[in-house]
């Protein structure tokens, strides 16, 4: 069964009003268990607004989202966000991580939201920053990391609740390019080992040929 099914989505902002934005029409996607694709557009294309609506953030004007096999865009906001907590992990291009947090205790945060006891988020924490080369850095506040640092913080506390789902914003786009390489490779090992499917935007081509499958936003459709 598919971890996301997107189906025949629609989106326009500012409707029937004389700034209206025709950003999706009839957009289109099945991401099987494990499978890691990258989404590629040109800015404004409309990238932001499919992650939102993959990510349960945003509805659609019409068409399906399923997540794991329910269907989310009929549901009540409550629903939504229990499904997005459970099921779903973001990555941005800027870190967001909260700047009076140790590394580890921002990798923490989300499983404490979730009711893990403290000991358990700690450690798995402190695993996941391990796995990304900075179990040293866990103590660290995230002025005192470096870029790259900083996000491969923010995948570990993407993954932290072992979501099925990860989604992804240009996650390695404010790094210098060789820096970039490393950690965006970091972040599909971490993916491949914990088995969850992706779905990555990035402008960069190199990135995007290591992924299983590239998908272009074109004309408000993904072909
Ligand atoms: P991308 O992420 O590919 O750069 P976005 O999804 O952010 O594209 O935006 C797609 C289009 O929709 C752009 O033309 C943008 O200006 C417009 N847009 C995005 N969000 C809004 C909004 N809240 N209200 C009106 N227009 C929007
Ligand atoms: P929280 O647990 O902080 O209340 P949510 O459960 O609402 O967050 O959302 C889970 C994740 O979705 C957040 O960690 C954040 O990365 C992302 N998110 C939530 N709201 C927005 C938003 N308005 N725009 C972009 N990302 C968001």
């Amino acid at each position: 069964e598919p971890v996301l099914v997107l189906d025949a989505i629609e989106k326009t902002y500012n409707r029937g009003k004389p700034g209206a934005v025709e950003v999706l029409k009839g957009a289109a996607l099945s991401l099987a268990p494990g499978e890691v694709v990258a989404l590629v557009a040109p800015s404004g294309a409309g990238k932001s607004t499919l992650l939102h609506i993959a990510g349960l953030l945003d509805t659609p004007d019409a068409g399906t989202v399923r997540i794991a096999g329910h269907e989310m865009t009929r549901q009540s906001d409550r629903r939504r966000t229990a499904a997005r907590r459970a099921e779903i992990g973001f990555v941005y291009q800027f870190h967001h991580l909260l700047p009076e947090f140790s590394a580890v205790e921002n990798v923490a945060l989300p499983q404490l939201a979730a009711g893990t006891p403290k000991v358990d988020a700690l450690a798995r924490a402190q695993d996941l920053l391990a796995h990304v080369g900075i179990g040293d850095r866990a103590d660290h506040r995230p002025a005192a990391l470096s870029g790259g640092e900083q996000q491969r913080v923010a995948f570990c506390r993407a993954l932290a609740n072992r979501p099925r789902l990860l989604l992804a914003d240009e996650p390695t786009g404010n790094l210098d390019p060789a820096t970039a390489g490393t950690v965006f490779d970091m972040l599909m090992a971490l993916v491949r080992d914990t088995g969850l499917s992706a779905l990555i935007a990035t402008h960069n081509p190199e990135l995007a040929a290591r992924m299983d499958r590239v998908v272009h936003l074109d004309g408000g459709r993904l072909v």
